[in-house]
């Protein structure tokens, strides 16, 4: 008897496919090289009539994709913040896909469920976060912010004798959010998403550092007494600039207002006490924030959605329907908490990448990570006609470009930059992007990979180099 498999011929050529693409990253170009045109040409094929085999999909998968991806599997990929896959949660996200698990409920998907609720746990104990905050695995921290805001927008309008869930917004007290004024603009999609509008935020002024100041809030929240949601940030895009929370959250919670956090990378400062002080009081917090897919180096998509009072989360998000069975209060349902029903079940892979690095791997990954990016501004800034913008206490920073002569001005300094980082991306070497900072255009240095090493700093950064001396 053989226990020969349909599928085994597909799955052994995505395999091998997959090593040599891994095994490939250190020589392919960094970016991607296909022009659209082509790329529609290649997977623009008729709809096959009649089935095809399933390896030659695959093979013909491989193929058409050629140059149309990015190498941000590889250690010299800075922009954006995507961070790569662990080798553990790689292996975890493929077995994931052939589980095919529903983590809908713990009835749909045991195991998954109890991966997620270990991973949830260890996740709140490395953040320091309340060991009763409920927590949910989603797509992204964009659907984070609406799990986590929905939560809110539950409890602050529940203290006002509303219920939201039944009655909706419309005739409720009008909520106010006061936000950092360079909040991420996921924020706002998730306040559209909450039917909350973006017209209901108050930008709060940040000091030279970047901060909301404890009396920029003070003189916000004393503007009104509507129901209020203040977010804050751990972790700007372009100065990793980290909220004064320890200052700030009291002054928000005596308000009565619940106070979330977008920490979609700069959360992750918490698993390294070198860096965790950058992030000092945030557990003071209502919600949280933050992403798998950015800094633990799991495969997209991977979001976390952390809440300290998981009556006002469940009552948000919970479905009651009488053909699912319940888990009985014992076992952890993941639809109590998510936004989705049918799901994934992304918690094995992050699941796995925390047993992969462990606390000290953890710690070592994020600093690692800030240290790379901080040889990496310098590096560059040193060099002539270079010039460091913001500097990294974590993982992100800028620099920028001179245009020569005395007489350029910043619309030439503008050019040069984008000129430069168009010439590194064609280069292949490395990439980075670009980023309109204080009204200036700046080069943005990410670095989010476990893989990156100094030795991709110092290819980087000659890379770099060629590329201001090729368009100059
Ligand atoms: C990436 C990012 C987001 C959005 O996260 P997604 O995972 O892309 O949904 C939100 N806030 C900050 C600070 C980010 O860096």
């Amino acid at each position: 008897m053989s226990n020969a498999i349909p599928d085994r011929p597909a799955l052994q050529r995505a395999f091998d496919h997959a090593l040599a693409y891994l095994e490939d990253l250190g020589t392919a170009p960094v970016a991607p090289r296909a022009t659209l045109e082509a790329l529609r040409g290649a997977l623009g094929r008729p709809l096959g009539a009649r089935p095809l085999a399933a390896p030659q999909v695959i093979d013909d998968l491989v193929a058409d994709v050629a140059g149309g991806l990015h190498g941000s599997q590889g250690g010299r990929f800075f922009g954006w913040v995507i961070g790569g896959g662990v080798p553990a949660a790689i292996g975890a996200d493929w077995l994931t896909s052939v589980w095919d698990q529903n983590a809908c409920l713990h009835a749909s998907g045991p195991a998954a469920a109890v991966a997620e609720e270990v991973a949830g746990a260890w996740l709140k104990d490395l953040f320091d976060l309340p060991a009763e905050a409920s927590f949910a695995f989603v797509t992204g921290c964009q659907m984070a912010h609406v799990t986590c805001l929905a939560a809110a927008r539950h409890a602050v309008l529940r203290d006002r004798g509303w219920d939201v869930e039944r009655r909706g917004l419309a005739g409720g007290p009008p909520i106010r959010v006061l936000a950092n004024a360079d909040r991420h603009g996921s924020v706002d999609v998730a306040l559209r998403i909450l039917g909350l509008g973006v017209d209901a935020l108050r930008p709060l002024a940040l000091d030279a550092d970047g901060r909301v100041s404890p009396e920029v809030l003070r003189a916000a929240l004393a503007e009104g007494d509507s129901p209020t949601i203040v977010i804050l940030q751990a972790g700007e895009l372009n100065c990793a600039a980290f909220d004064p929370f320890g200052d700030l959250v009291p002054i928000a919670k005596a308000a009565g207002a619940w106070v979330h956090v977008d920490g979609a990378f700069g959360l992750w400062a918490k698993a390294s006490p070198t860096r965790r002080a950058l992030a000092k009081g945030v557990e003071l917090a209502d919600s949280w924030s933050t992403d798998g897919h950015k800094y633990l180096n799991v495969p997209y998509d991977s979001g976390l959605a952390f809440v300290r009072d998981a009556e006002a989360h469940r009552a948000a998000m919970t479905i009651a329907t009488s053909y699912l069975p319940a888990g009985g209060g014992v076992a952890r349902d993941p639809i109590d908490w998510n936004p989705e029903l049918s799901r994934r079940a992304r918690g094995f892979p992050v699941y796995a990448a925390l047993r992969q690095l462990g606390r000290s791997g953890l710690a070592d990954l994020v600093d690692r990570t800030c240290d790379h990016a901080q040889a990496l501004i310098d590096g560059v800034g040193a060099l002539e006609g270079a010039e460091k913008i913001s500097g990294s206490s974590l993982n992100q920073g800028l620099v920028r470009f001179l245009a020569a002569g005395p007489g350029a001005s910043e619309a030439d300094h503008d050019r040069r930059t984008d000129a430069v980082i168009a010439a590194i991306n064609a280069s292949g070497e490395a990439l980075f992007g670009g980023v309109t900072w204080r009204g200036r255009r700046c080069m943005r240095v990410s670095v989010s990979n476990w893989r990156t090493d100094a030795d991709d700093v110092a290819r980087a950064v000659v890379a770099v180099h060629a590329a201001m001396v090729a368009t100059s």
